[in-house]
């Protein structure tokens, strides 16, 4: 086998369902050592195996619903170990030298902060040390030590970012293995017509993933960008080229819209008759940005006898405590009702295209009207646009939306 030291490493990173089994273990192990085999410096990232975190999270809830979040880092971090040693010590039996390491002993620095810590450096000299030896260095995806020297994690989804940050660190390409061969231009299983695109651009997988497509985690496609790291999705299961993430998509911008998706996890904060003065709008969302409360489309109706509506969308599990802080800030600034409503989807449209060509919103709500689906709010940028629709409407709003576009046809 060759020295893989002289070429750039490449940072294979792999998902939990492809490490659920002993028998997908030992799958991803053979991708690895042919990989290796090649010749090529190889680094592989690992997620915990199957529903395991979820698991480890169940287990305290039931101990101590408070925990601190410390030690919900330790806890969890542990998931990504297992993973990480199994995987290096299969890899042993198929002959290829491999060493697994953690967050920390791969030299992964980040803010004190827990459950969603930040990368502020990597030091990669031991992981360099590692290939140039001939090994083939396994890390535990997700986590990383802060400047106390605890353990922390990257946030859900997070060791996507952890192979993204050691790519960029090592000067290397990345690819994702998962169970789906690519990005699709919609869920498949809610729009079987969906296709695989070839490529698409950093903003455009970036906005699909924060509405809700779950092929990549925003956060590393972020860094995957600002690094200008390439990454392909692709399948641990089937060969096949996946789908490239890089900076610009050529061809498919030819339209104005790229992908749909579809994100169930929402719910709507109503806060009805409130005050309407200056300054109001400031202190609710004031309020819910101290709370580290990330709020989507917000709507405020007009005016009558000097009250108005303000009607706001929060991911689902933040829904309880945004709610909780728009009573208390609604009770601060004069009064109002606060309510919450969970039957509510977003229904989005993604294309770095649309900046060029007019009539995409109009075309979006006639198709949405055509269904007999009401919209309860909009919200656009420059590259998407987003429909708050009844949690019922929304897979057939999804369907329709995916073919006024012409997605399915390539
Ligand atoms: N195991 C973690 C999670 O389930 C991190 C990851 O899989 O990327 O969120
Ligand atoms: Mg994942």
């Amino acid at each position: 086998m060759s020295d893989g030291s002289q070429k750039s490493p490449v940072v294979l990173k792999f998902g939990g369902s492809s490490l659920a089994t002993p028998d997908r273990i030992r799958l991803v192990a053979e991708r690895i050592a042919e990989r290796r085999q090649q010749g090529d410096a190889v680094v592989a990232v690992v997620s915990a195996q199957g529903d395991t975190t979820d698991e480890l999270l169940t287990r305290l809830r039931e101990l101590a619903p408070d925990a601190p979040a410390r030690e919900v880092d330790m806890l969890l971090a542990t998931g990504e170990q297992q993973s990480a040693a199994l995987v290096a010590a299969t890899l042993g039996t198929l002959g290829v030298s491999a060493v697994s390491l953690t967050g920390w002993q791969a030299g992964i620095a980040t803010d004190p902060s827990h459950r969603r810590a930040r990368i502020h450096g990597i030091a990669p000299e031991r992981i360099r040390r590692l290939l140039a030896a001939g090994h083939v260095v396994v890390v535990a995806g997700f986590q990383g030590v802060n400047d106390l020297g605890d353990v922390t994690t990257l946030g859900r989804g997070g060791s996507d970012l952890t192979a993204v940050a050691l790519a960029a660190s090592l000067g290397g390409s990345c690819e994702i293995y998962s169970d789906v061969d690519g990005v699709y231009t919609a869920d498949p299983r809610i729009v079987p017509e969906a296709r695989r695109l070839d490529a698409i651009g950093y903003d455009e997988m970036m906005e699909l993933a924060a509405l809700g497509a779950q092929v990549l985690q925003g956060r590393a496609v972020e860094h995957a960008w600002h690094h200008g790291v390439e990454v392909v999705a692709r399948s641990t299961f089937a060969a096949g080229p996946g789908t490239k993430v890089h900076a610009a998509a050529g061809t498919e911008r030819m339209q104005p819209v790229t992908g749909a998706a579809l994100d169930r996890h929402v719910a709507r904060i109503l806060c009805e008759r409130v005050p309407d003065r200056p300054g109001i709008a400031a202190q609710l969302f004031g309020s819910l940005a101290e709370g580290a409360i990330n709020v989507d489309v917000i709507v405020q109706s007009p005016s009558h006898d000097g009250r108005t509506d303000i009607a706001f969308t929060v991911a689902d599990e933040d829904a309880p405590q945004a709610e909780e802080i728009a009573r208390l800030a609604v009770a601060r600034i004069g009064g109002g009702h606060v309510s919450r409503d969970a039957d509510v989807a977003k229904v989005s449209l993604v294309g770095a295209g649309m900046v060029s060509q007019p009539g995409v919103a109009s075309r979006v709500f006639r198709t949405l009207a055509d269904e007999g689906i009401n919209i309860i709010a909009i919200s656009t940028s420059e590259i998407k646009i987003s429909c708050l629709v009844r949690r019922t409407d929304a897979a057939r709003g999804l369907e329709a939306l995916h073919r006024a576009f012409g997605l399915a046809e390539a």
